[in-house]
C-alpha cells in the first residue's frame, strides 16, 4: 500500500508533505498515491453530523451553481495573496456555517474554514456583502426545508466568521473549503464544496459536493450512460465506506476505487493548474511507473471523488517549494478516497 503523504494534526496547515513513494517502489493494489490517515474512531456513529454535512454542502452547491451560471467579471475580488475570491466563496461558507449550526445546535461548534469577512467589513466590500446576503437568502428561500426569516448582512458576516476557529488536536472541528478549485470555478470547470469533521485530530466524516462532475465515469465512453448529467455528492463516514448520489438527490450507490494493479492500464489525475503541482515531476514519475495514458487534469477535490469511484487509479500532487497545504484542501477528499479503498488499514497497517 502506498504510504501517506499528508498527516493531519487538526491544525490549519499540514506540516509534513513528502513524496508518496520512490520511483522504484513496487506499486500494489490499489494504485493510490494519496492514502491519507483517517480515524479508527468506529464507535461513534456521526449519523446526525453526516446528514447535516450533506445538507449544508448541497445547499451551498446550489448557491455556487447559480453564481457560476451567471458569472460576471465584477464577481471577482482580489485577496492579498491575489487568489480570486468570488461572492460564491463567501456565500457558500455562510450557508455551510448557518446550516451546520442550525442542524446541530451544538454549544461547542468549531469551524476551520478558508474565508473570513475582513474584506467585506471594509467600505469597499459593502456592495459585495449586499450581493452575498441577497444570494444567501435567495438560496435559503428556494429550499422548503428552511423556513427562516431573511438573514441580515450582519448575520451573514457572523456566519462567515464562525469559520475562524484555529482547530487543534482536541475535540471536534469542522473543516471547510467553501469552493475548492476557485480557478476551475471561474473557468466554468470543476470545483467542489469540501466539508469534513475532525474528532480528536482524525477525519471522521467527509462530504464533497461536485456540481460539475458527470455522474458517469469521466473515463467512460459508454454512449448510453447518463454522460451529460452532472452534479455529484460523495460522502464517507469512518468505517462505513464511501457513497455517491446525484446532487438532485438520487439513491446513493456505494463506490470503490479502481482495482487496476498494472500501471500500464492506469490513468492518473493531477491539478489542472501547473502552479499548484509540478506537472513535469508527475509526468516523469508516471513514465517510470509505466503509465501509458496521458494525465487527466482536473481542478479541486473532485479528483478525490472521481478517484473514489475508480475513474482513475492514481493521484499525483507535488506543490511547488514553499507552499504549505491546508487541511481544507484534503480533509474531506482523504476520507472519501480511503473509505472507498479495498484496504481498510491505514498507512501504518492499523485499523
Ligand atoms: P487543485 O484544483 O488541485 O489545483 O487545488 C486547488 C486548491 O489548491 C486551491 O483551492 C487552493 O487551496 C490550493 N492551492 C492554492 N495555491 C496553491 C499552490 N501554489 N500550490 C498548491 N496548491 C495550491
Ligand atoms: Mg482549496
Amino acid at each position: 500500500m502506498a504510504s501517506s503523504i499528508v498527516s493531519f494534526s487538526g491544525l490549519k496547515s499540514i506540516n509534513s508533505v513528502r513524496l508518496p513513494f520512490s520511483a522504484r517502489t513496487k506499486v500494489v493494489k490499489p494504485l493510490l498515491s494519496l492514502l491519507l490517515r483517517t480515524a479508527p474512531i468506529a464507535s461513534m456513529s456521526y449519523e446526525k453530523e453526516l446528514t447535516a454535512a450533506k445538507t449544508a454542502a448541497s445547499v451551498a452547491a446550489r448557491l455556487c451553481q447559480k453564481v457560476q451560471a451567471a458569472l460576471l467579471q465584477s464577481d471577482v475580488q482580489s485577496k492579498s495573496d491575489k487568489s480570486p475570491v468570488t461572492v460564491a466563496d463567501y456565500g457558500s461558507q455562510a450557508l455551510v456555517s448557518f446550516v451546520l449550526e442550525r442542524e446541530l445546535q451544538s454549544e461547542s461548534f468549531s469551524l476551520v474554514a478558508e474565508e473570513d469577512s475582513g474584506d467585506l467589513r471594509k467600505e469597499t466590500g459593502q456592495e459585495m456583502l449586499e450581493r452575498i446576503t441577497k444570494l444567501v437568502n435567495k438560496t435559503l428561500s428556494s429550499d422548503e426545508t428552511y423556513n427562516v426569516s431573511p438573514l441580515s448582512a450582519e448575520d451573514v458576516v457572523k456566519a462567515i466568521d464562525s469559520g475562524k476557529s484555529e482547530g487543534g488536536p482536541l475535540g471536534r472541528h469542522w473543516v471547510l473549503d467553501p469552493i475548492d478549485g476557485t480557478k476551475g470555478f471561474l473557468r466554468g470547470d470543476q470545483y467542489a464544496i469540501a466539508l469534513a469533521l475532525l474528532d480528536e485530530g482524525k477525519v471522521v466524516l467527509g462530504v464533497l459536493a461536485c456540481p460539475n462532475l458527470p455522474l458517469a465515469s469521466i473515463g467512460s465512453h459508454d454512449q448510453h450512460s447518463s454522460q451529460n448529467q452532472v452534479g455529484c455528492l460523495f460522502y464517507a463516514k469512518v468505517g462505513c465506506g464511501t457513497y455517491m448520489e446525484s446532487l438532485d438527490g438520487s439513491s446513493p450507490i456505494k463506490v470503490n476505487v479502481s482495482a487496476i494493479d498494472n500501471p500500464a492500464e492506469a490513468s492518473f489525475f493531477e491539478s489542472f493548474e501547473a502552479a499548484h503541482s509540478l506537472h513535469d515531476l508527475s509526468g516523469s514519475i508516471a513514465k517510470k511507473l509505466g503509465v501509458q495514458a496521458p494525465p487527466v487534469r482536473i481542478d479541486s477535490q473532485a479528483k478525490y471523488g472521481a478517484l473514489s469511484r475508480g475513474d482513475g487509479a492514481i493521484y499525483l500532487r507535488f506543490p511547488h517549494k514553499g507552499y504549505r497545504e491546508k487541511i481544507w484542501d484534503h480533509a474531506a477528499g482523504s476520507i472519501v478516497v480511503t473509505g472507498s479503498s479495498h484496504e481498510e488499514d491505514d498507512w501504518r497497517g492499523m485499523k
